[in-house]
Protein backbone atom coordinates (compact mmCIF):
# COMPACT_ATOMS: atom_id res chain seq x y z
CA UNK A 1 0.00 0.00 0.00
CA UNK A 2 1.48 3.22 -1.20
CA UNK A 3 0.42 7.03 0.17
CA UNK A 4 0.88 9.82 -2.12
CA UNK A 5 0.45 13.72 -0.96
CA UNK A 6 -3.13 15.65 -1.83
CA UNK A 7 -0.54 18.27 -3.50
CA UNK A 8 1.24 15.86 -6.13
CA UNK A 9 4.84 17.03 -5.25
CA UNK A 10 5.88 14.95 -2.15
CA UNK A 11 7.87 11.57 -2.10
CA UNK A 12 5.36 8.29 -2.08
CA UNK A 13 5.61 6.63 1.16
CA UNK A 14 4.36 3.21 2.78
CA UNK A 15 1.96 3.17 5.70
CA UNK A 16 4.93 3.11 8.65
CA UNK A 17 6.51 5.82 6.74
CA UNK A 18 3.57 8.49 6.48
CA UNK A 19 2.56 8.08 9.90
CA UNK A 20 5.57 8.84 11.48
CA UNK A 21 6.00 11.75 9.18
CA UNK A 22 2.54 13.40 9.38
CA UNK A 23 2.23 16.40 7.13
CA UNK A 24 3.80 15.57 3.37
CA UNK A 25 6.76 17.92 2.44
CA UNK A 26 4.96 19.89 -0.67
CA UNK A 27 2.65 21.02 2.29
CA UNK A 28 -0.27 18.32 1.66
CA UNK A 29 -1.72 15.41 3.16
CA UNK A 30 -1.06 12.16 2.36
CA UNK A 31 -3.40 9.60 1.02
CA UNK A 32 -4.18 6.20 -0.03
CA UNK A 33 -2.89 5.59 -3.90
CA UNK A 34 -6.24 3.32 -4.31
CA UNK A 35 -8.67 2.73 -1.47
CA UNK A 36 -9.18 -1.17 -0.88
CA UNK A 37 -12.86 -2.01 -0.51
CA UNK A 38 -14.51 -5.13 1.47
CA UNK A 39 -16.67 -7.48 -0.24
CA UNK A 40 -20.14 -7.92 1.73
CA UNK A 41 -19.32 -11.08 3.14
CA UNK A 42 -16.11 -9.70 4.66
CA UNK A 43 -18.73 -6.49 5.75
CA UNK A 44 -21.10 -9.13 7.14
CA UNK A 45 -18.53 -11.07 8.77
CA UNK A 46 -17.35 -8.25 11.31
CA UNK A 47 -21.31 -9.43 13.01
CA UNK A 48 -20.49 -10.38 16.47
CA UNK A 49 -16.57 -9.49 16.50
CA UNK A 50 -14.70 -7.76 19.33
CA UNK A 51 -14.46 -3.88 18.51
CA UNK A 52 -10.35 -5.06 18.18
CA UNK A 53 -11.04 -8.04 15.68
CA UNK A 54 -13.40 -5.64 13.55
CA UNK A 55 -10.23 -2.89 13.97
CA UNK A 56 -7.79 -5.66 12.67
CA UNK A 57 -9.91 -6.53 9.54
CA UNK A 58 -11.04 -3.05 8.76
CA UNK A 59 -7.41 -1.81 8.81
CA UNK A 60 -5.12 -4.18 7.82
CA UNK A 61 -5.60 -3.75 4.55
CA UNK A 62 -4.48 -0.07 4.92
CA UNK A 63 -0.87 -0.98 6.49
CA UNK A 64 0.79 -3.29 3.96
CA UNK A 65 3.96 -4.48 5.25
CA UNK A 66 4.88 -1.72 7.55
CA UNK A 67 3.66 -3.79 10.81
CA UNK A 68 2.99 -7.98 11.16
CA UNK A 69 0.26 -9.02 11.55
CA UNK A 70 1.24 -9.95 15.26
CA UNK A 71 2.23 -6.78 16.09
CA UNK A 72 -0.73 -4.62 14.35
CA UNK A 73 -3.01 -7.09 16.78
CA UNK A 74 -1.09 -6.21 19.91
CA UNK A 75 -0.86 -2.28 19.06
CA UNK A 76 -4.86 -2.31 18.50
CA UNK A 77 -5.44 -4.90 21.87
CA UNK A 78 -3.20 -2.50 24.35
CA UNK A 79 -4.64 0.75 22.18
CA UNK A 80 -8.19 -0.14 23.51
CA UNK A 81 -7.41 -1.83 26.50
CA UNK A 82 -7.85 1.48 28.98
CA UNK A 83 -11.20 2.07 27.71
CA UNK A 84 -14.12 2.66 30.28
CA UNK A 85 -16.40 0.68 28.39
CA UNK A 86 -16.21 -3.52 26.81
CA UNK A 87 -17.75 -2.49 23.84
CA UNK A 88 -15.72 0.57 23.33
CA UNK A 89 -18.23 1.86 21.03
CA UNK A 90 -21.58 1.45 22.32
CA UNK A 91 -24.61 2.59 20.34
CA UNK A 92 -27.79 4.14 22.06
CA UNK A 93 -30.80 4.48 20.63
CA UNK A 94 -32.08 8.09 20.88
CA UNK A 95 -35.52 8.06 19.01
CA UNK A 96 -37.10 5.69 16.18
CA UNK A 97 -34.35 5.97 13.83
CA UNK A 98 -31.59 7.47 15.38
CA UNK A 99 -28.73 6.45 17.13
CA UNK A 100 -26.33 8.01 18.93
CA UNK A 101 -22.58 6.17 18.52
CA UNK A 102 -20.86 7.57 22.15
CA UNK A 103 -17.09 7.38 21.22
CA UNK A 104 -15.97 8.79 24.33
CA UNK A 105 -14.99 6.05 26.55
CA UNK A 106 -11.17 6.45 26.01
CA UNK A 107 -8.78 7.93 29.07
CA UNK A 108 -9.68 11.42 27.64
CA UNK A 109 -13.33 11.02 27.25
CA UNK A 110 -13.28 12.15 23.28
CA UNK A 111 -12.98 10.17 20.03
CA UNK A 112 -9.48 11.09 19.68
CA UNK A 113 -8.57 8.57 22.13
CA UNK A 114 -9.77 5.78 19.29
CA UNK A 115 -6.95 7.07 16.88
CA UNK A 116 -4.59 8.28 19.47
CA UNK A 117 -4.09 5.64 21.87
CA UNK A 118 -3.46 3.24 18.49
CA UNK A 119 -0.69 5.81 16.99
CA UNK A 120 0.70 5.74 20.05
CA UNK A 121 1.55 1.33 20.36
CA UNK A 122 2.47 1.86 16.88
CA UNK A 123 4.90 4.58 16.85
CA UNK A 124 6.37 2.54 20.04
CA UNK A 125 6.76 -0.64 17.63
CA UNK A 126 8.32 1.50 14.74
CA UNK A 127 11.12 3.77 16.98
CA UNK A 128 11.80 0.61 19.24
CA UNK A 129 12.58 -1.25 15.85
CA UNK A 130 14.59 1.55 14.23
CA UNK A 131 16.24 2.48 17.36
CA UNK A 132 15.25 6.01 16.54
CA UNK A 133 13.95 9.26 18.75
CA UNK A 134 11.30 11.84 17.43
CA UNK A 135 9.93 14.77 18.27
CA UNK A 136 6.21 15.04 18.49
CA UNK A 137 4.72 18.39 18.19
CA UNK A 138 0.77 18.69 17.94
CA UNK A 139 -1.76 21.61 17.95
CA UNK A 140 -4.97 20.97 19.74
CA UNK A 141 -8.23 23.25 20.16
CA UNK A 142 -8.25 20.63 23.27
CA UNK A 143 -8.79 17.18 23.16
CA UNK A 144 -6.22 15.96 20.10
CA UNK A 145 -3.72 17.66 22.66
CA UNK A 146 -4.97 15.21 25.86
CA UNK A 147 -5.24 12.39 23.86
CA UNK A 148 -1.50 12.72 22.64
CA UNK A 149 -0.18 13.29 25.85
CA UNK A 150 -1.96 10.37 26.99
CA UNK A 151 -0.81 8.32 24.41
CA UNK A 152 2.75 8.95 24.42
CA UNK A 153 3.43 10.00 28.36
CA UNK A 154 6.23 7.86 29.18
CA UNK A 155 7.31 6.70 26.20
CA UNK A 156 10.90 5.82 25.67
CA UNK A 157 11.79 7.08 21.77
CA UNK A 158 9.59 10.13 22.01
CA UNK A 159 9.08 13.94 22.94
CA UNK A 160 5.59 15.51 23.09
CA UNK A 161 5.13 19.13 22.81
CA UNK A 162 1.00 20.26 22.65
CA UNK A 163 0.24 23.87 21.25
CA UNK A 164 -2.63 24.76 22.50
CA UNK A 165 -4.57 28.18 22.59
CA UNK A 166 -3.95 30.31 25.67
CA UNK A 167 -7.76 30.64 27.86
CA UNK A 168 -9.76 28.86 25.17
CA UNK A 169 -9.96 25.37 26.17
CA UNK A 170 -12.09 24.21 29.02
CA UNK A 171 -10.61 23.11 32.20
CA UNK A 172 -10.82 19.66 32.09
CA UNK A 173 -9.15 19.70 28.81
CA UNK A 174 -6.56 22.06 29.88
CA UNK A 175 -5.67 20.09 33.03
CA UNK A 176 -5.46 16.66 30.79
CA UNK A 177 -2.44 18.55 29.27
CA UNK A 178 -1.02 20.01 32.15
CA UNK A 179 -0.91 17.19 35.05
CA UNK A 180 0.91 14.29 33.50
CA UNK A 181 4.05 14.42 35.58
CA UNK A 182 6.11 12.33 32.97
CA UNK A 183 9.61 14.09 31.80
CA UNK A 184 8.70 13.81 27.88
CA UNK A 185 5.28 15.56 28.42
CA UNK A 186 5.58 19.78 27.15
CA UNK A 187 2.07 21.49 27.56
CA UNK A 188 2.77 25.10 25.41
CA UNK A 189 -0.42 27.73 26.06
CA UNK A 190 -0.03 29.77 23.07
CA UNK A 191 -1.49 33.60 22.72
CA UNK A 192 -3.50 33.10 19.95
CA UNK A 193 -6.62 30.55 18.32
CA UNK A 194 -6.07 27.55 17.55
CA UNK A 195 -6.06 28.49 13.90
CA UNK A 196 -2.85 30.06 14.77
CA UNK A 197 -1.56 27.06 16.93
CA UNK A 198 -2.36 25.11 13.52
CA UNK A 199 -0.06 27.46 11.21
CA UNK A 200 2.62 27.57 13.80
CA UNK A 201 2.83 24.00 13.49
CA UNK A 202 2.61 23.86 9.59
CA UNK A 203 5.27 26.51 9.84
CA UNK A 204 8.10 24.08 11.54
CA UNK A 205 6.91 21.12 9.32
CA UNK A 206 7.82 23.06 6.20
CA UNK A 207 10.99 24.77 8.23
CA UNK A 208 13.22 21.46 6.67
CA UNK A 209 15.98 22.06 8.99
CA UNK A 210 14.39 22.31 12.11
CA UNK A 211 11.90 19.36 11.02
CA UNK A 212 15.25 17.51 10.24
CA UNK A 213 17.06 18.16 13.31
CA UNK A 214 14.85 17.42 15.80
CA UNK A 215 12.88 14.99 14.32
CA UNK A 216 9.50 16.44 14.09
CA UNK A 217 6.67 13.81 13.83
CA UNK A 218 3.29 14.73 13.30
CA UNK A 219 -0.02 13.42 14.99
CA UNK A 220 -2.34 15.86 14.12
CA UNK A 221 -5.80 14.76 12.64
CA UNK A 222 -4.19 15.07 9.14
CA UNK A 223 -2.00 12.32 9.91
CA UNK A 224 -3.61 9.23 8.17
CA UNK A 225 -3.05 6.30 10.44
CA UNK A 226 -5.51 8.71 12.57
CA UNK A 227 -8.01 8.73 9.91
CA UNK A 228 -7.67 5.33 9.39
CA UNK A 229 -8.44 4.33 13.26
CA UNK A 230 -11.63 6.15 12.81
CA UNK A 231 -12.90 4.22 9.93
CA UNK A 232 -13.00 1.31 12.40
CA UNK A 233 -16.73 2.63 14.20
CA UNK A 234 -18.30 3.72 11.42
CA UNK A 235 -18.20 -0.38 10.17
CA UNK A 236 -18.88 -1.69 14.14
CA UNK A 237 -21.87 0.73 14.50
CA UNK A 238 -23.35 0.26 11.20
CA UNK A 239 -23.37 -3.47 10.93
CA UNK A 240 -24.76 -3.99 14.46
CA UNK A 241 -27.33 -1.85 12.40
CA UNK A 242 -28.01 -4.42 10.18
CA UNK A 243 -25.21 -3.61 6.99
CA UNK A 244 -24.15 -4.49 4.66
CA UNK A 245 -28.06 -5.37 4.05
CA UNK A 246 -29.27 -2.19 5.56
CA UNK A 247 -28.15 1.15 4.78
CA UNK A 248 -27.37 3.77 7.60
CA UNK A 249 -26.75 7.51 7.41
CA UNK A 250 -24.11 9.55 9.76
CA UNK A 251 -24.44 12.61 11.05
CA UNK A 252 -20.35 14.34 12.45
CA UNK A 253 -19.52 17.00 14.52
CA UNK A 254 -17.11 18.69 12.33
CA UNK A 255 -13.72 20.60 13.05
CA UNK A 256 -11.11 19.77 11.60
CA UNK A 257 -13.14 17.14 8.81
CA UNK A 258 -10.57 14.35 10.09
CA UNK A 259 -13.96 12.11 11.81
CA UNK A 260 -15.94 12.74 8.68
CA UNK A 261 -13.67 11.81 6.29
CA UNK A 262 -12.82 8.51 7.73
CA UNK A 263 -16.67 7.61 7.41
CA UNK A 264 -16.21 8.71 3.54
CA UNK A 265 -13.26 6.50 3.45
CA UNK A 266 -15.78 3.29 4.93
CA UNK A 267 -18.59 4.16 1.93
CA UNK A 268 -15.35 4.02 -0.64
CA UNK A 269 -14.63 0.61 1.34
CA UNK A 270 -18.13 -0.50 0.17
CA UNK A 271 -19.93 -0.04 3.80
CA UNK A 272 -23.39 1.00 2.39
CA UNK A 273 -23.51 4.59 4.12
CA UNK A 274 -26.19 6.70 2.62
CA UNK A 275 -25.36 10.09 3.73
CA UNK A 276 -22.88 11.53 5.22
CA UNK A 277 -23.83 14.98 7.02
CA UNK A 278 -21.53 17.35 8.11
CA UNK A 279 -22.15 19.39 11.46
CA UNK A 280 -21.38 22.57 12.31
CA UNK A 281 -21.63 25.19 14.77
CA UNK A 282 -21.49 28.83 14.97
CA UNK A 283 -17.94 28.72 13.38
CA UNK A 284 -19.09 27.07 10.19
CA UNK A 285 -16.92 27.68 7.35
CA UNK A 286 -18.10 24.25 6.09
CA UNK A 287 -21.58 24.25 5.75
CA UNK A 288 -20.98 28.09 4.16
CA UNK A 289 -18.87 26.19 1.51
CA UNK A 290 -21.23 23.24 1.08
CA UNK A 291 -24.02 25.74 0.07
CA UNK A 292 -22.12 28.86 -1.70
CA UNK A 293 -19.44 27.12 -3.04
CA UNK A 294 -16.63 29.64 -1.38
CA UNK A 295 -14.57 28.89 1.29
CA UNK A 296 -13.70 31.86 2.34
CA UNK A 297 -12.26 32.58 5.77
CA UNK A 298 -13.96 35.45 8.53
CA UNK A 299 -12.51 34.96 11.54
CA UNK A 300 -13.00 32.52 14.39
CA UNK A 301 -15.63 33.11 17.51
CA UNK A 302 -15.38 31.06 20.16
CA UNK A 303 -18.32 28.97 21.19
CA UNK A 304 -19.45 26.21 24.03
CA UNK A 305 -17.59 23.72 21.06
CA UNK A 306 -14.29 24.78 20.99
CA UNK A 307 -13.00 21.84 19.26
CA UNK A 308 -15.21 22.50 16.14
CA UNK A 309 -13.88 26.16 16.29
CA UNK A 310 -11.89 25.89 13.01
CA UNK A 311 -11.58 27.68 9.68
CA UNK A 312 -8.91 26.69 8.44
CA UNK A 313 -9.98 22.58 8.20
CA UNK A 314 -7.02 20.97 7.58
CA UNK A 315 -8.83 17.38 6.35
CA UNK A 316 -11.30 19.15 3.98
CA UNK A 317 -7.80 19.19 1.92
CA UNK A 318 -8.17 15.21 1.44
CA UNK A 319 -11.94 15.76 0.18
CA UNK A 320 -11.35 18.55 -2.29
CA UNK A 321 -8.27 15.94 -3.79
CA UNK A 322 -11.55 13.75 -4.55
CA UNK A 323 -13.82 16.68 -5.32
CA UNK A 324 -10.90 17.42 -8.22
CA UNK A 325 -10.64 13.83 -9.24
CA UNK A 326 -6.92 13.76 -7.85
CA UNK A 327 -5.69 16.52 -9.01
CA UNK A 328 -2.49 17.09 -7.01
CA UNK A 329 -2.03 20.54 -8.88
CA UNK A 330 -5.52 21.88 -8.61
CA UNK A 331 -5.26 21.43 -5.00
CA UNK A 332 -2.25 23.02 -4.41
CA UNK A 333 -4.04 25.90 -6.32
CA UNK A 334 -6.11 26.31 -4.45
CA UNK A 335 -4.25 26.07 -1.05
CA UNK A 336 -2.26 28.81 -2.73
CA UNK A 337 -5.23 31.14 -3.11
CA UNK A 338 -6.32 30.59 0.29
CA UNK A 339 -2.93 31.60 1.82
CA UNK A 340 -2.57 35.04 -0.22
CA UNK A 341 -6.59 35.66 -0.20
CA UNK A 342 -7.95 34.25 2.51
CA UNK A 343 -10.57 31.75 0.43
CA UNK A 344 -11.01 29.60 -2.32
CA UNK A 345 -13.73 29.36 -4.98
CA UNK A 346 -14.42 25.95 -6.03
CA UNK A 347 -15.13 24.68 -9.41
CA UNK A 348 -18.88 23.96 -10.60
CA UNK A 349 -17.71 19.99 -11.36
CA UNK A 350 -16.29 19.70 -7.48
CA UNK A 351 -18.79 21.15 -6.12
CA UNK A 352 -20.94 18.79 -7.55
CA UNK A 353 -18.93 15.87 -6.10
CA UNK A 354 -18.86 17.70 -2.76
CA UNK A 355 -22.92 17.68 -2.87
CA UNK A 356 -23.71 14.07 -3.65
CA UNK A 357 -20.86 13.08 -1.22
CA UNK A 358 -22.01 15.22 2.09
CA UNK A 359 -24.90 17.50 3.43
CA UNK A 360 -24.60 19.85 6.05
CA UNK A 361 -26.10 21.58 8.42
CA UNK A 362 -25.07 24.53 10.89
CA UNK A 363 -26.19 25.03 14.41
CA UNK A 364 -26.08 28.40 17.03
CA UNK A 365 -25.31 28.82 20.43
CA UNK A 366 -28.39 28.93 21.52
CA UNK A 367 -29.57 26.19 19.56
CA UNK A 368 -26.76 24.06 20.95
CA UNK A 369 -28.03 24.67 24.28
CA UNK A 370 -31.40 23.94 23.63
CA UNK A 371 -30.53 20.91 22.13
CA UNK A 372 -28.34 19.61 25.09
CA UNK A 373 -31.67 20.14 27.00
CA UNK A 374 -34.43 19.19 24.34
CA UNK A 375 -32.44 15.96 24.53
CA UNK A 376 -31.80 15.28 27.69
CA UNK A 377 -35.81 15.76 28.23
CA UNK A 378 -36.73 13.51 25.24
CA UNK A 379 -33.92 10.46 26.09
CA UNK A 380 -32.41 11.31 28.94
CA UNK A 381 -29.18 11.26 27.25
CA UNK A 382 -26.79 14.31 28.84
CA UNK A 383 -25.13 15.31 25.34
CA UNK A 384 -21.47 17.75 25.09
CA UNK A 385 -22.41 20.98 23.53
CA UNK A 386 -20.34 18.98 20.36
CA UNK A 387 -22.66 15.65 19.88
CA UNK A 388 -25.17 17.99 20.42
CA UNK A 389 -24.49 20.01 17.70
CA UNK A 390 -24.50 16.58 15.50
CA UNK A 391 -27.48 15.73 17.22
CA UNK A 392 -29.50 18.85 16.10
CA UNK A 393 -28.67 18.83 13.00
CA UNK A 394 -29.48 14.88 12.25
CA UNK A 395 -32.43 15.64 13.18
CA UNK A 396 -33.09 17.78 10.56
CA UNK A 397 -32.07 14.93 7.67
CA UNK A 398 -33.79 12.51 9.68
CA UNK A 399 -35.63 9.79 6.54
CA UNK A 400 -35.97 6.25 6.21
CA UNK A 401 -32.33 4.88 6.67
CA UNK A 402 -31.16 5.15 10.44
CA UNK A 403 -28.82 7.92 11.33
CA UNK A 404 -26.23 7.38 13.73
CA UNK A 405 -24.71 10.47 15.34
CA UNK A 406 -21.48 10.42 16.26
CA UNK A 407 -20.44 11.64 20.08
CA UNK A 408 -17.52 13.54 20.17
CA UNK A 409 -16.60 13.77 23.74
CA UNK A 410 -18.30 12.97 27.52
CA UNK A 411 -20.31 15.39 28.43
CA UNK A 412 -18.23 15.37 31.73
CA UNK A 413 -15.34 17.25 29.69
CA UNK A 414 -17.53 20.39 28.99
CA UNK A 415 -19.75 20.49 32.42
CA UNK A 416 -20.10 24.46 32.23
CA UNK A 417 -22.04 24.47 29.20
CA UNK A 418 -23.83 21.69 30.18
CA UNK A 419 -25.05 22.25 33.44
CA UNK A 420 -25.83 26.29 31.98
CA UNK A 421 -28.19 24.12 29.37
CA UNK A 422 -29.40 21.41 31.92
CA UNK A 423 -28.98 22.50 35.41
CA UNK A 424 -26.95 18.61 35.99
CA UNK A 425 -23.35 19.15 36.32
CA UNK A 426 -22.04 15.73 34.81
CA UNK A 427 -19.71 14.24 36.88
CA UNK A 428 -16.14 12.84 35.67
CA UNK A 429 -15.86 8.83 35.68
CA UNK A 430 -14.49 7.82 38.93
CA UNK A 431 -10.79 7.15 37.20
CA UNK A 432 -10.23 10.73 36.65
CA UNK A 433 -11.86 11.83 39.70
CA UNK A 434 -8.40 13.55 40.72
CA UNK A 435 -8.03 15.52 37.93
CA UNK A 436 -8.38 18.85 40.08
CA UNK A 437 -6.14 18.52 42.56
CA UNK A 438 -3.08 17.32 40.95
CA UNK A 439 -0.31 19.71 40.02
CA UNK A 440 -0.23 22.16 36.57
CA UNK A 441 2.80 22.04 34.56
CA UNK A 442 2.50 24.42 31.54
CA UNK A 443 4.61 26.77 29.88
CA UNK A 444 3.25 30.38 27.76
CA UNK A 445 4.54 30.91 24.82
CA UNK A 446 4.13 34.09 21.98
CA UNK A 447 2.22 33.03 18.79
CA UNK A 448 6.34 33.06 16.78
CA UNK A 449 8.07 30.58 15.09
CA UNK A 450 12.03 31.30 16.11
CA UNK A 451 10.53 31.37 19.88
CA UNK A 452 8.62 27.88 19.89
CA UNK A 453 11.58 26.57 17.90
CA UNK A 454 13.75 27.54 20.21
CA UNK A 455 11.85 26.12 23.13
CA UNK A 456 11.72 22.36 21.36
CA UNK A 457 15.14 23.02 20.64
CA UNK A 458 15.74 23.27 24.52
CA UNK A 459 13.57 20.97 25.84
CA UNK A 460 13.43 17.92 24.14
CA UNK A 461 15.56 14.82 25.50
CA UNK A 462 18.79 13.45 23.37
C1 LIG B 1 -11.89 17.06 17.39
C2 LIG B 1 -13.31 17.13 17.79
C3 LIG B 1 -14.32 17.37 16.86
C4 LIG B 1 -14.03 17.63 15.41
O1 LIG B 1 -13.50 16.50 14.75
P1 LIG B 1 -12.71 16.67 13.38
O2 LIG B 1 -12.16 15.34 13.06
O3 LIG B 1 -11.64 17.70 13.63
O4 LIG B 1 -13.71 17.17 12.38
C5 LIG B 1 -15.63 17.34 17.30
N1 LIG B 1 -15.94 17.14 18.61
C6 LIG B 1 -14.99 16.92 19.53
C7 LIG B 1 -15.38 16.72 20.93
C8 LIG B 1 -13.64 16.90 19.15
O5 LIG B 1 -12.70 16.68 20.08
Amino acid sequence: MRYVSTRGQAPVLTFGEAMLTGLARDGGLYVPEAIPALGKEEIAALAGLSYEDAAFRVMRPFVGGAFSDDEFRSAISKAYAGFGHAARAPLVQLAANHFLLELFHGPTLAFKDFAMQLIGQLFQIALQRDGRRVTIVGATSGDTGSAAIEAFRGLDNVDVFILFPHGRVSEVQRRQMTTPSEANVHALALDGTFDDCQSRLKDMFNHFEFRDAVGLAGVNSINWARVLAQVVYYFTSAVSLGAPHRKVSFTVPTGNFGDIFAGYIAKRMGLPIDRLVIATNQNDILHRCMTTGRYEMGGVKPSISPSMDIEISSNFERALFEAYGRDGGAVAQLMAEMKAQGGFAVSQGAMQWLGETFASGRVSEDETRAAIAAERAASGELLCPHSAIGVKVAQDHLGAVPMITLATAHPAKFPDAVEAATGIRPALPPRMADLFTRPERVTRVPNDLAALEAIVHERRAR
